[in-house]
């Protein structure tokens, strides 16, 4: 890393010297000024509008057509970020934040990722960096036991953590690993066309999007995907699931695949994991268990009713960068069985082959995962469990939940709204009585002040207005504050 803060920012650009090496940088004075930027930011993250104002195409109207011939100095750079960048950015981390559902972050995640950087390091194998491999898998068993899950995804069973990007991938992951499951091995060998019956996957009406596009991927084809009636609380209805598995199996297909969601995305409806566990088992279906959001509750005990059933789960993901403090992007996946995961994703060329690998006696993570490559993503979970302890993320889950409840009662005491499909947790759900034009209204109305920032749902066919509760310094003053601006 280039540290020379007295050569003249031309070096390295004498035409006469066509090998010279790249401008030098100097990473530790503008490094100390990054943290700087990044801590006045956060200190004063309030005093910006939530969502970004700018207009479509505004970003790319401010910048050159062309990039720079010869570098430029680090403080243009970070001018325009000021400049062009900052007013196109939701803030995200605001305490007025409540679209979607959060990506919390903190200060230990953002040294973790940064430290990763700095490391450059390419996990891919065990091989190309062991604290790489060896973190990612202590502290995956360090949290499948914060999150009260079973035994068989720890990696002394016969199951293991890794970390994905995304949910979406962690699901891709399962949906695979169960194709090949199912297919004796063969599908990723011979393709799925010459295989006999027809594989059929299961989700609710209200299971993610990331589900069907992880069908289309994986080859499957969206009509192979039944989507699962729900009951009125909008979770899966297994006599339903039962009676498509049912027919399905009748007409010569194969049920294989099942997603479970622990935590909707509209609603946080939780479905019933052991009764469609036991629909899988009939079938041997590959059971996965999507809790992206909710799943993170169950760092306490006392919400733990949620991980019912996953004794018999095949696959679990939750996203610590959606509700632990954990920057985005780190979704926590395990597996029962890792032989599967691995048999179906390991392609072994000459070029990685090394004596670790051929031992047998080492993860390499590559083979749980699409891409090759791969950060060191275990540094920031680490960070983060160190810094705040165990203790600390049950406090900021249930400093969340009480946030939640202290807005669903009053919106529950004001006869104007009414709450839709209310749950103990995060997320609030709610309308107007009347119309959806008065709701879309609303929300616009509370969106355009800068001062919240709430995203919506259909439920029945009706706008549904939701407040997800879970930026890092949400207090009080601002549930009562988006109440004021709600009730107005
Ligand atoms: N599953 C559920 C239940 C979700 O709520 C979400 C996102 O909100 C996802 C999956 C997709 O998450 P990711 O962005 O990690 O793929």
């Amino acid at each position: 890393m280039g540290n020379h803060p007295h050569q003249s920012t031309r070096d390295g650009h004498d035409a006469k010297t066509p090998m010279a090496a790249p401008q030098a940088f100097d990473f530790r004075k503008h490094g100390h000024a990054m943290v700087e930027w990044i801590a006045d930011y956060l200190d004063g993250i309030e005093r910006h509008p939530v969502q970004s104002t700018v207009e479509p195409g505004w970003v790319r109207s401010q910048l050159p057509a062309a990039p720079p011939t010869e570098g430029e100095s680090w403080d243009a750079v970070m001018a325009d970020v000021d400049r062009i960048v900052l007013p196109g950015v939701t803030h995200w981390q605001s305490p007025n934040f409540f679209a979607y559902f959060p990506a919390n972050s903190s200060g230990p995640s953002i040294l973790g990722e940064f430290l990763s950087a700095g490391l450059g390091v390419q996990g891919m194998l065990w091989s190309t960096s062991p604290a790489c491999t060896e973190l990612e898998t202590h502290v995956m068993d360090w949290l499948a036991g914060m999150l009260g899950l079973p035994a068989h995804f720890l990696s002394s069973s016969t199951g293991g953590g890794v970390i994905q990007d995304t949910a979406s991938s962690a699901t891709l992951c399962a949906l695979i690993a169960a194709r090949e499951r199912a297919t004796g091995f063969a599908g990723a060998r011979d393709g799925l066309q010459s295989h006999g019956p027809r594989l059929v996957a299961y989700a609710s009406t209200q299971a993610h999007s990331s589900i069907e596009k992880d069908i289309r991927i994986a080859g499957l084809g969206a009509a192979n995907l039944r989507m699962v009636p729900v009951r009125a609380d909008r979770s899966m209805d297994p006599a339903a699931l039962r009676a498509m598995m049912a027919a399905d199996a009748a007409a010569g297909h194969r049920p294989f695949f099942c997603v479970a969601a622990v935590g909707s995305t509209s609603t946080h409806a939780v479905d019933p994991v052991p009764e469609i566990a036991e629909a899988c088992a009939a079938h041997g279906a590959w059971l996965h268990v999507d809790a992206a959001h909710l799943g993170i509750a169950s760092l306490c005990p006392e919400f733990r009713a949620i991980n019912a059933g996953m004794e018999q789960a095949d696959s679990y993901c939750v996203n610590p960068h959606k509700w632990m403090l954990v920057n985005f992007d780190c979704d926590a996946f395990w597996v029962r069985d890792r032989a599967a995961l691995v048999q179906a994703l390991s392609v072994l060329p000459e070029y990685l082959r090394n004596a670790a690998t051929d031992t047998g006696k080492v993860i390499d993570y590559r083979d749980w995962q699409v891409p090759l490559g791969r950060r060191f993503r275990a540094l920031k979970l680490w960070f983060v469990i160190r810094h705040f302890g165990v203790s600390g993320l049950q406090s900021l889950v249930r400093r969340h939940v009480a946030l939640a409840a202290r807005l669903r009662d009053r919106l529950a005491a004001d006869p104007r709204f009414e709450l839709v499909d209310p749950t103990p947790w995060s997320l609030v759900c709610f309308r107007l009585r009347g119309d959806d034009a008065h709701n879309e209204a609303l929300m616009a109305r509370v969106n355009a002040t800068g001062r919240a920032f709430l995203s919506h749902t259909k439920v029945d066919g009706r706008f549904v207005l939701r407040v997800s509760v879970g930026a890092p310094g949400v207090e009080e003053r601002h549930i009562d504050a988006l109440g004021d601006l709600l009730c107005a």
